[in-house]
């Protein structure tokens, strides 16, 4: 990976350790030295006070014997008693010998220098060894206390100008024993040499050491006086003061009374370990010292070497670093070094791609004056390098496009990079669409704008085509008179065209929201769901159904549906183009076509059935009129019996007839020419002759005939045509015979709203309820073989809605099998006086 440090990474983390390993290094040698100084300063204590102990005991037993050796003299009576004799007597001569022997004696204990004998006036009356007659100065002035002593005592170390050396005196009070007389008659003056023992004893050292010394010092006014010979300071003895407020002296520490160990300054200044002890029974005080360079000698040392290992360590781990430093510093420019190489390339690289891009590319400054250009710009512009270097922007513009140089270079500035479209202008004046890209840049701390122009000659031509073909395309998507929709991959409508929310009534904004599924009839998604999947597989090119849809309005409508797939380059299903034509019209003229065919077949099968009817029907009539014609001329026929032929005969022509009536009634009825003839009737008159027609031709008991009329007779005069009327009661009344065993008939009517309800009911065997709408038309019978046997044609029912319609009324049936049948039909309830015109003639409509 290229590098983009300018400089080599700090080893901050082994930096950070190297401080923290050094710190810790100086640290723990530091703490080192300060516990070993500590165990070394308390080691050297415990030595110097337990030498310093030793010291003053051994002083001290020293100053005992000498007292013992006052005690002893002055126990020594022999000795008493001769020097008294020799002090007192006038003629002390012959004892001088034995007196000398005697002080002799004395002197030979080591350490005594010389004694002297000196009376109660302090005259000194005999000596040995030494030829001193006179008193020290410092025995003169302790004369007169010496005198009360009891007991012998040391005097204190001194010196003076007769006696140069440093001494002490034993002083031993001379008290006669044997008299009662107390008071001391002489001393003894013991002078003691300190150098011979106490000095010896002061300065030996139990182990060697090079600055070990003990030394003895008095307090003399505000000053220390050193009493003992000094290590680092010769002849001091007594000569040697110091100032008893030094602090930090360690012999001034002693006088002031402190008695342990302590880290100080000797006489010299040097720095010192000491213990210092007052020697009891004199003003003395000891002090056992050692130098503390060289306690600490070896420790020093030891830390030199440990200060020594903590530094090469330092050293080294510093060196590794710099090493391992220098290293990575090395590795980073010798990338960079690498990295910079990469970077020639690729500007050369750069270099050369700027110079033969395909595309024209400028560098201008500030001002929009070009300052440097590629070689397709000289190309594409038809100029000289010279000519186009230092031309600003504006002059290669195109004039409608200069205004917009001022804005777009603006937005450049402002957000650093912009792109646009723009027209620029050959030298040959021709225009030249391009499209920019361009970028702020900064070199060297000065900004250029870099632009990127690309030639969209082409591009634009094929924008215009694309736009026209587009605008033609929408022009005929949406002035086509089929009803046409665009939609997505979900079927989701994207554009629909005015025939399309014309034909399913929306606008085309509620039905971009929707998918085409929205309005397909139910029953019809399952079926096109499937035959998209083979769509879009390309089992088929193209999906053409009929349809039912439902419009806005909820009305259904029958629509020629093709469906078919626009793909996107990649050959994948982008929208769905659904085409749909309103065919509603076609299929309700093919369900009426349908309906008719069904109708047609319907009605030649009734016309056959018919026929078959008919020709039964008058068949037997004719049959019958024929046969018993023939027996009327028989010889042998009876008066009687031709009577009943005749009857027969009769019956039967009046059957063909009814036969051909009705016949020629729907024949007159399906041609339109049934004539109305309306009069003035008395409606209850005309029903009681029925009422007595019907009552006289039914013959069985078993039925009976019943009228009611609805209103009184003088209301019941109606404006009717009165044969139709009866004609249409007869018809439906022979019905009811026809098909009653037993029971009643009712028949009659009532005024409601305005209109006459007629009636005519039965118990007979009632129609099915399927069959109450079809027994109206022309020629249906419920059963043709029941029919058969009640005789009819199937014509009767139709004859009389037609009738009753043309009279202005209307026909209807309630029924139940095997319970009976009710017929009613209305007709207007019309006053005589308004009806009283000439009679009108009415025409039936063609069925
Ligand atoms: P038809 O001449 O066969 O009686 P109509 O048109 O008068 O023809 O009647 C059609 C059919 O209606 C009859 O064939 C019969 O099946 C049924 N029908 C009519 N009136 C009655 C009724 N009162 N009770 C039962 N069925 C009836």
């Amino acid at each position: 990976m290229i590098s983009h440090r300018q400089n080599p990474a700090t080893p901050w983390l082994l930096n950070v350790l190297f401080i923290i390993i050094s710190a810790s290094s100086i640290l723990l040698g530091y703490l080192y030295y300060k516990s070993q100084k500590a165990r070394l300063v308390k080691a050297k204590n415990l030595e110097l006070s337990a030498i310093a102990d030793l010291k003053v005991s051994q002083i001290v037993q020293w100053r005992t014997e000498r007292l013992g050796d006052a005690v002893l003299i002055g126990e020594n009576t022999p000795f008493i008693k001769l020097l008294y004799e020799y002090l007192h007597s006038d003629d002390n001569s012959g004892l001088r010998p034995d007196i000398r022997s005697s002080l002799k004696s004395v002197t030979r204990n080591t350490g005594y220098k010389n004694v002297q004998l000196i009376d109660q006036t302090g005259m000194v009356r005999e000596y040995f060894p030494d030829r001193d007659t006179l008193m020290g100065d410092d025995l003169r002035k302790m004369f007169p206390d010496l005198l009360k002593l009891e007991t012998g005592i040391l005097t204190d170390l001194h010196r003076n100008d007769k006696i140069k050396y440093i001494h002490l005196e034993l002083v031993v009070p001379l008290i006669n024993p044997w008299r009662k007389d107390t008071s001391v008659f002489g001393l003894l003056a013991i002078r003691i040499d300190p150098g011979e023992i106490l000095y010896p004893l002061v300065q030996t050292w139990p182990v060697p050491g090079k600055t070990t010394e003990s030394l003895l010092v008095r307090k003399e006014g505000n000053e220390i006086l050193y009493l003992s010979g000094l290590r680092f300071r010769k002849n001091s003895e007594l000569e040697l003061t110091k100032s008893l407020s030094e602090e930090k002296l360690t012999e001034a520490m002693a006088v002031r009374g402190l008695e342990e160990t302590a880290d100080g300054v000797d006489y010299n200044g040097a720095s010192v370990l000491a213990a210092m002890k007052k020697v009891p029974g004199s003003p003395w005080y000891l002090v056992a010292k050692v130098h503390q360079s060289e306690v600490f000698t070896t420790l020093n040392d030891q830390m030199a070497m440990i200060v020594i290992i903590i530094i090469l360590f330092i050293l080294t781990f510093g060196l590794l670093l710099g090493i391992l430093e220098w290293n990575e510093n090395a590795r980073f420019y010798r990338e960079k070094y690498e990295t910079e190489l990469d970077h020639q390339a690729l500007r050369k690289h750069f270099d050369y791609i700027l110079k033969y891009a395909n595309d024209i590319i400028f560098l201008t400054d500030r001002n929009m004056v070009i300052i440097e250009a590629n070689d397709r710009a000289f190309e594409a512009y038809q100029r000289e390098r010279n000519e186009l270097i230092g031309m600003s922007l504006s002059k290669i513009r195109a004039p409608g496009a200069v205004k917009e140089l001022e804005h777009e270079s603006r937005i450049l500035d402002e957000k650093g990079y912009a792109t646009y479209e723009t027209v620029h202008i050959r030298k040959d004046g021709t225009l030249m669409p391009l499209e920019i890209s361009a970028r702020k840049v900064e070199i060297e701390g000065i900004k250029y704008f870099q632009s990127i122009c690309r030639d969209i000659t082409e591009r634009k031509f094929a924008e215009e085509t694309l736009k026209e073909s587009e605008e033609r395309f929408r022009k005929i998507f949406e002035e086509s008179p089929i009803s046409i929709a665009m939609t997505g991959k979900d079927l989701a409508i994207i554009r629909a065209n005015s025939a399309f929310c014309k034909m399913l009534g929306y606008r085309e904004e509620e039905l971009k929201s929707v998918t085409i599924r929205s309005f397909t009839h139910p029953d019809y998604i399952a079926g096109d769901d499937v035959s998209l999947l083979r769509l879009v597989a390309e089992e088929i090119p193209v999906y053409h159904t009929e349809n039912q849809y439902i419009r806005k309005d909820q009305s259904v409508i029958w629509g020629s549906a093709t469906l078919s797939i626009i793909r996107n380059n990649n050959d994948e299903v982008q929208y769905f183009l659904v085409m749909i034509e309103d065919i509603s019209l076609r299929k309700k003229a093919e369900y009426e076509l349908i309906a008719a065919k069904v109708k047609a077949e319907e009605s030649d099968r009734l016309k056959t059935a018919f026929l078959h009817n008919v020709s039964h029907e008058i068949r037997t009539p004719m049959n019958a009129i024929i046969g018993f014609s023939a027996l009327l001329n028989e010889p042998d026929t009876t008066e009687e019996e031709r009577h009943q032929f005749i009857d027969i005969i009769f019956q039967s022509g009046n059957q063909l007839l009814s036969i051909i009536n009705d016949i020629v009634d729907i024949a007159n009825i399906e041609s339109g020419q049934v004539k109305l003839k309306i009069k003035e009737i008395n409606l209850n008159a005309s029903l009681r002759s029925l009422n007595e027609q019907f009552s006289y031709k039914e013959k069985s008991d078993l039925i009976s005939i019943n009228l009611d009329t609805g209103l009184p007779d003088e209301r019941a005069t109606i404006t009717t045509d009165s044969t139709k009327l009866i004609q249409i009661l007869s018809n439906l009344i022979n019905n009811a015979t026809k098909f009653t065993k037993e029971g009643r008939i009712d028949f009659g009517y009532a005024l409601k709203d305005g209109f006459l309800e007629f009636f005519v009911t039965d118990t007979g065997i009632g129609i099915p309820p399927e069959h109450h709408e079809k027994i109206f038309e022309r020629f249906f019978q419920v059963d043709n073989v029941i029919s058969r046997k009640f005789g009819g044609t199937g014509l009767g029912l139709s004859i009389c809605k037609a009738y009753i319609e043309l009279l202005g009324g209307r026909i209807w049936v309630s029924s139940n099998t095997g319970k009976g049948t009710d017929f009613r039909f209305t007709l207007p309830y019309s006053h005589p006086e308004k009806s009283k015109e000439k009679p009108v003639e009415k025409r039936t409509p063609l069925l």
